[in-house]
């Protein structure tokens, strides 16, 4: 038995499956969890000393690379000074500065602990500010576990076998509509028939959780549009993609203002942060000053704060972002190469460093393109690469990511992998 191996047995008498978060099992393709020892730059080590290239990078925060100096400095100084105060400290302002430098249509923001509740904030915030109940969200996006989103969810979902989650009872959702992504008609449809009751719609402006897809042409432009003419908020969920797909996320990107946006991941340089923030006139709906109530013991914390500031900084003063076009292009293209060699149809999509290989033969625009891929070759695939020493999320539904700490040593490397796993798929 391998350490992993040891410690995994031990864990599934102590945690429900093991784990501490359902994609971690390994469920989507089998196998078992190895267990981290460490992790430094594009690497991974795990308990047997086994080592890795790592695409996951902690599931999307670890843009600059694990344990970056800058991050690992400031967290070590944060803590010093002590963990957690409960009163207000200058890291929470300069991080809402910082927020708002980097993402113009943020006005005010409040910060949380985790993508989750920036997510089950900022809806909470859209109905009080309208005064309506219901959300549109489409099939395939995750906005985290909170009851009301958790409908057609995406990746863990999926592949854990519950797209709609047990425990959440029917009303909880009665509110939510779940619709395609990409069909303009369906939103135009549930307007129509929900006219005055629509708070807002919730997406992820290129979803990440049921593989990576791109809005169409002028799709983000409609939704803007659509929402302003009904008095709906349009929502932004960036947890995945904020900081990441430049450094003012996908509304930078494609030029998109939208009401309301969420964020996570990167923006806590790996440490637990979530945000949530816009308007200024729909955030001032939040207690203290307005009726929606919305706390956290933990908000704001200042080794939270320490690593995101961390973070933010290195990648609004460098050039990470365009190095990281540079590397999604030389990967995204040797992927395919190596495809193509192989004889195996497969769909690349990408924005930046986030991206995805589908063993498809179709570009995939929503969720059930992306459900008539390939999984019993990803899993292969899958296990292929891991055993190449390159380790992809366990899942046909999730982002690879990138990082600055990727070299193109390293990424040749994948595409050299890639090439000896194709050749037995
Ligand atoms: C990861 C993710 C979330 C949930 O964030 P957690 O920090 O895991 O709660 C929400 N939305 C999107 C788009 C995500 O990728």
């Amino acid at each position: 038995m391998t350490k992993s191996e040891q410690l995994f047995a031990e864990s599934l008498n102590h945690i429900p499956g093991g784990v501490n978060s359902p994609v971690r099992a390994f469920r989507g393709v089998g196998g078992q969890p190895f267990f981290a020892q460490r992790a430094e730059g594009a690497r991974v080590w795990d308990v047997d000393g086994n080592e890795f290239i790592d695409y996951v990078g902690t599931w999307g925060p670890a843009i600059l690379g694990h344990a970056h100096p800058a991050i690992i400095e400031a967290v070590k100084a944060a803590a010093d000074r002590g963990t957690s105060f409960g009163i207000p400290s200058e890291p929470e302002v300069r991080m809402a500065q910082l927020v708002k430098d980097c993402v113009p249509s943020v006005e005010k923001v409040r910060m949380v602990n985790s993508g989750t509740e920036a997510c089950m904030s900022a809806i909470r915030v859209a109905r009080g500010f309208t005064d309506r109940p219901k959300i549109i969200k489409f099939d395939g996006c995750y906005h985290g576990h909170a009851d009301s989103l958790l409908v057609k969810a995406g990746s863990g979902a999926l592949t854990c076998g519950n797209p709609d989650s047990g425990g959440v009872p029917a009303e909880f959702t009665a509110h939510t509509i779940v619709l395609p992504f990409n069909d303009r008609d369906a939103v135009e449809q549930a307007f129509a028939v929900n006219a005055g009751q629509v708070a807002g719609i919730i997406l992820e402006p290129v979803p990440g959780n049921a593989g990576v897809y791109l809005p169409r042409e002028g799709y983000l432009e409609f939704l803007r549009e659509i929402t302003t003419t009904n008095g709906s908020l349009l929502i932004f969920d960036e947890v995945m993609t904020g900081f990441r797909v430049s450094l003012g996320g996908v509304q930078e990107r494609f030029g998109i203002t939208p009401d309301l946006s969420c964020f996570g991941k990167i923006i806590g340089g790996g440490l637990p942060v979530g945000a949530f923030g816009g308007r200024a006139d729909v955030m001032d709906v939040l207690a203290p000053d307005g009726p929606v109530y919305q706390a956290g013991t933990l908000s704001g914390n200042p080794l939270a704060m320490a690593a995101g500031l961390a973070a933010l900084e290195v990648l609004k003063n460098g050039t990470v972002h365009e190095q990281l076009e540079a590397k999604g292009d030389r990967l995204e293209a040797g992927l395919n190469a190596a495809a193509e060699k192989a004889g195996i149809p497969v769909i690349t999509q990408r924005a930046g460093s986030m991206s995805c290989l589908f063993f498809a033969e179709q570009p995939v625009h929503n969720l059930a393109d992306a459900m008539q891929a390939d999984r019993e070759r990803f899993k292969k695939y899958f296990h292929g690469m891991l055993a190449e020493g390159v380790y992809l999320a366990p899942s046909a539904f999730e982002a690879a990511f990138l990082s600055a700490a990727h070299t193109d040593a390293d990424i040749d490397a994948t595409i050299a992998a890639a090439e000896n796993v194709m050749e037995t798929l």
